[in-house]
């Protein structure tokens, strides 16, 4: 259906949202200030550098910086993950030949030209001949002759110089471990301590391993599956399902797959998560020249704008952010191509677009897709408002990438924080709402007047889940006037 353009109600807000990664280049405050300012939503800790205590401060910083600004910026934990290593070499490093034979096994001895330390027994009970080894980023590539479950005799395909402690990518095989590693566990305990808002799992393989860490996490934080496995396209449907969110992570997955499928990859996670109403992060490389330069390159610029124009929650920035030398105007430069990505007409038409599917074979998403289209036909209608104690009631919202801005009027701060990482969406907390339904006319309106979404005389479009606090349910629509 032909959709009525974004009247330039909010002009300073965009839908598509940005997470950015902090380190030494953009943990002080005064720069998660002019982050924030520039456009950062969210704010990634990357538990595969730095010390908890560094962490905790960033925290911290994160949490007051926002609360001065009164911004609900959500804080997303990284963890680790199984990334597989080597072991180190006597002298530091060595140069392998392709066509040489090259070891990998559990001895604990440093490394020469023939072998090196691999200690991962769940690599050798894995491996079988034939299967290839990527090391260092793919940029040496192993195919395994023969396996015992001590070591793997492998043949060099591509050669290279190597050195210690490099990663180790195994494309083709599932492995029998865990998401969670003992580090990450500590890890997930101290940041669910801390109480950070979602925490991404890496190198997810299966949809059991979300449920798993679910019975740690609960209902303490979001779970964001990391895809970077070529194993996890198996199980596509039921990861996205198990997930909260979903990160395309396209480092390790231009590692384990072929480059040239990563674009084919992105889409189909992309439409995926769109389909089951997961928000889904597009991350690594997006701005990657900025680390050093201040102007992106062409083609920088437009991968971000294709993740735009596909409709993806949020752009992701690693590097560019928190070990770069220009931060901020790495942020502005997203948020230059968001604005003008958004305000191109055919963007909100080919992002509402969604080919219906059973999915709305049900009473939440047949109000909500009701409401929405209610919202593209009443021109008197300024905003959405969603009044949403678990989230649920505002996710449908988003899944539906309706016309005008979404306003999430939330209970808890927890849930504001998790939603504003979300399509679209703008939060405000309002607990006392919750307890009658008598009130809901008087807040949306409050808000949408507050911050500029609807004028006196305008309207706006309501869903909730009545009786409140019952999640997964939304049953009411609304037209309430401004
Ligand atoms: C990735 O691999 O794309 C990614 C986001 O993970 P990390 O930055 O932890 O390597």
């Amino acid at each position: 259906m032909e959709c009525r353009f974004w009247r330039n109600i909010m002009p300073s807000t965009t839908r598509t949202k940005i997470l950015a990664t902090l380190g030494p280049a953009s943990n002080s405050e005064e720069k998660i200030e002019s982050l924030i300012e520039a456009g950062v939503d969210g704010f990634r800790l990357n538990f595969s550098h730095g010390t908890h205590e560094e962490h905790q401060k960033t925290f911290e910083t994160v949490r007051a910086v926002a609360k001065r600004k009164n911004v609900h910026t959500t804080i997303v934990a990284d963890l680790q993950g199984p990334k597989l290593r080597i072991g180190t070499f006597k002298a530091g490093s060595v140069t392998l030949k392709s066509g040489q034979k090259f070891t990998l096994d559990m001895k604990n001895e440093e490394g020469d030209e023939n072998r090196v330390t691999l200690p991962h027994k769940e690599i050798f009970e894995a491996l079988k001949a034939g299967d290839t080894l990527l090391v260092n980023d793919g940029n040496i590539i192993l195919k395994v002759l023969k396996c015992s479950p001590q070591a793997a005799v492998t043949e060099v395909v591509i050669g290279g110089v190597i050195s210690g402690h490099k990663g180790v990518n195994l494309p083709n095989s599932s492995l029998n471990i865990s998401p969670l590693t003992p580090k990450d566990l500590d890890d997930l305990n101290f940041a669910l301590k801390l109480g950070v808002d979602c925490v991404c799992l890496s190198f997810v393989q299966r949809a059991s391993d979300i449920k798993e860490a679910r019975k740690i996490i609960g209902k303490k934080a979001w779970i964001i599956s990391k895809l970077e496995k070529p194993q996890v396209l198996d199980e596509l449907d039921a990861i996205v399902k198990a997930s909260d969110m979903v990160m395309v992570a396209r480092g390790d997955l231009g590692v384990e797959c072929p480059i040239v499928t990563v674009p084919v990859l992105q889409k189909r996670i992309e439409a995926k998560c769109r389909l089951y109403g997961k928000p889904v992060i597009v991350a690594t490389q997006m701005l990657e020249s900025m680390i050093s330069a201040p102007m992106p390159t062409r083609a920088e610029v437009s991968d971000v704008a294709t993740a735009v124009y596909d409709g993806c929650d949020v752009v992701m920035l690693s590097a560019e952010t928190a070990a770069g030398a220009y931060p901020v105007e790495t942020v502005k430069t997203m948020r230059g191509v968001i604005e003008n990505v958004e305000a191109d007409p055919k963007y909100l038409e080919s992002v509402h677009h969604f080919a219906e599917t059973a999915s709305y074979n049900n009473e939440s998403h047949a109000i909500t897709h009701a409401a929405s289209e209610v919202a593209s036909t009443l021109s008197k209608v300024a905003c959405i408002a969603t009044f949403s104690v678990s989230g649920a009631t505002t996710l449908l919202m988003a899944q539906e990438r309706p016309c005008l801005p979404i306003m999430s009027i939330n209970p808890s701060e927890e849930i504001a924080r998790r939603l504003n990482l979300v399509w679209g969406i703008k939060t405000f907390i309002d607990k006392k709402v919750f307890e009658s339904f008598d009130n809901i006319e008087t807040v949306s309106r409050g808000f949408a007047r507050i911050s500029g979404l609807a004028k006196p005389g305008e309207h706006i479009v309501v869903t909730a889940g009545y009786p409140f606090g019952k999640a997964g349910i939304t049953n009411v629509l609304h037209i309430v006037k401004s």
